[in-house]
């Protein structure tokens, strides 16, 4: 809301957004809803961060693969905002899971009784692992288990072996070891969601034209509300200015940098990139920013002229296979929507310093396509119009024993500065509806209540408040 100066005028306070993925143009919209001026400042030439599209041959689209659940509320709502809802189109998905060297459907229930690699027995146990995780609403007990321990007491441990132990490997690697149970969970969660609502089927939505389109409409919104988006703007350093009382902010590509000055400033990116730009955080602030494991993706999109087997997902527990899973988007979007392609993308999660992120494109193009020349008897090279591989070191951070004690604060001790990134998603897995839910719940909760409070400080009210609250103390 527009605050007034000494001689009542409205004015409206300044502030930046540092970070133009999901979460900082979700903080964006939400602040200049509230009257404030906004400017958002992002280090790419486009916005999206891990939402912004490429084209893969004619194939245009994320450079991540991307679904909505029918259970993503928040998303649905900012969708509704941009007059993009009614446009997502609901496909029924198929799963696959490739085990001892097979391909099996795990879609139905019927499937899963089918399914081989267990008996019948394990399957059971399998099963209500799913149903009792899926009953479970507060995941904060689960924080202090390790997720190996949980699995194993839960499925059984020739089932954790058999399933739960390679799928784990491939997400997390060796990092497996000292993530919490929350992580399975959270995962369970969001997957039974995408079934228990609607039908009973796993249904995935898109919109026509993926996140471009949803990033073109969102950047005219904010920019029709008075946001100012300043792409290609990386911020080096944010400085509170004791003198000016103002949040000094440099930013720029070599040789256009320059300074800017705002009342607050919300740091969206990653917790090592702001652990560097804000050097004036205390040493504890800083600690548990530089502290946090982040797993990063190497995904590589392929344009085939054909599917390869029809599944949105499979999950893969052979080890030799070196990704995390495989993900037929052209299961999902229509070719008409992809140039006519059947776009694949090949995963592999792997800790933000993994010496992979060195190889080369044309190292892991070789790799994915000796894989899925192993893999599906069917595939060949020919078949194959574009492949290109997308690399983020930072997605999200590992969910460690005990992780939520660990956080950053989101108001932190320099005036105005706010952290605010994904990192702070502590009972969820890291998907877009989670981002927008924390940027609601921080701004309504911590950060709007710290703007007002220092706000009246500096009016005096807060200043007679809180004396008014010692002396209460001091008198008791
Ligand atoms: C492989 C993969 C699959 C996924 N699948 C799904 C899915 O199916 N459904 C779903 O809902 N979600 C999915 N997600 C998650 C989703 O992409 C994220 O939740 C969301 O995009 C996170 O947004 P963010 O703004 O927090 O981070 P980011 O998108 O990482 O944004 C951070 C931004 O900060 C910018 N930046 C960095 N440093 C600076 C600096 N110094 N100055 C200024 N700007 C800077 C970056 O360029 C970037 O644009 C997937 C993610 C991945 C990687």
């Amino acid at each position: 809301m527009p605050q007034c100066d000494s001689d009542g005028r409205e004015q409206s306070e300044q502030w930046a957004v540092v970070g133009g993925g999901m979460l900082g143009l979700t903080a964006a919209w939400r602040l200049a809803q509230r009257g404030y001026q906004v400017t958002l400042l992002e280090a790419g030439d486009e916005i999206g961060g891990l939402t912004s599209a490429w084209a893969v041959g004619d194939a245009e689209w994320d450079k991540f693969y991307h679904v909505i659940l029918l259970s993503d509320s928040s998303l649905r709502n900012l969708l509704e905002e941009m007059g993009l809802e009614h446009e997502i189109r609901w496909v029924q998905t198929r799963t696959g899971f490739y085990s001892g060297g097979r391909l099996h459907s795990l879609s139905s229930s019927w499937d899963f009784l089918r399914f081989s690699p267990l008996s019948l027995l394990q399957k059971f146990r399998l099963g209500c692992t799913i149903v009792y995780a899926s009953r479970i609403r507060h995941c904060s007990a689960l924080e202090k288990i390790p997720v190996t321990d949980w699995l194993k007491r839960l499925s059984g441990r020739k089932t954790f072996e058999k399933i739960w132990l390679p799928l784990l490997k491939a997400k997390l690697g060796e990092a497996y070891q000292r993530t919490s149970a929350a992580f399975i969970w959270s995962y369970i969660d969001r997957m039974y969601k995408a079934r228990r609502t609607g039908l009973k089927r796993e249904m995935f939505g898109y919109v026509p034209g993926g996140y471009r389109r949803i990033l073109r409409v969102l950047s005219e919104r904010l920019q029709a509300k008075g946001v100012t988006i300043e792409t290609a703007s990386p911020v080096q350093r944010v400085h509170w200015d004791a003198g000016e009382k103002r949040l000094r902010v440099e930013h720029g590509r070599e040789g256009k940098q320059r300074v800017s000055r705002f009342d607050r400033v919300v740091m969206t990116v990653p917790s090592p990139i702001i652990a560097r730009a804000c050097s004036q955080l205390g040493d504890d602030e800083r600690r548990r920013l530089t502290e946090a494991e982040y797993l990063g993706v190497t995904c590589t999109s392929l344009a085939l002229d054909r599917p390869l087997a029809g599944y949105y997902v499979t999950n893969i527990t052979d080890d030799w296979v070196p990704l995390t899973g495989i993900i037929e988007m052209g299961a999902i979007v229509r070719p008409e929507y992809l140039g006519g392609h059947y776009l694949v993308y090949l995963p592999q999660y792997m800790l933000s310093d993994d010496p992979r992120f060195e190889e080369s494109d044309e190292q892991v193009h070789k790799r994915c396509l000796s894989t899925l020349e192993k893999m599906y008897p069917s595939f060949d090279r020919s078949q194959v119009a574009a492949i290109q591989t997308a690399r983020a070191r930072h997605v999200m951070t590992l969910p460690t024993l005990g992780y939520s004690s660990r956080l950053p604060p989101v108001v932190s001790s320099v005036p105005g500065l706010y952290l605010l990134n994904s990192a702070q998603i502590t009972v969820g897995n890291l998907n877009v509806n989670e981002t927008i839910e924390i940027v609601q719940h921080h701004l309504a909760e911590s950060i709007l209540p710290d703007v007002d409070a220092r706000n009246s400080t500096s009016t005096g009210q807060g200043q007679s408040d809180s004396s008014e609250a010692r002396a209460v103390a001091a008198s008791g």
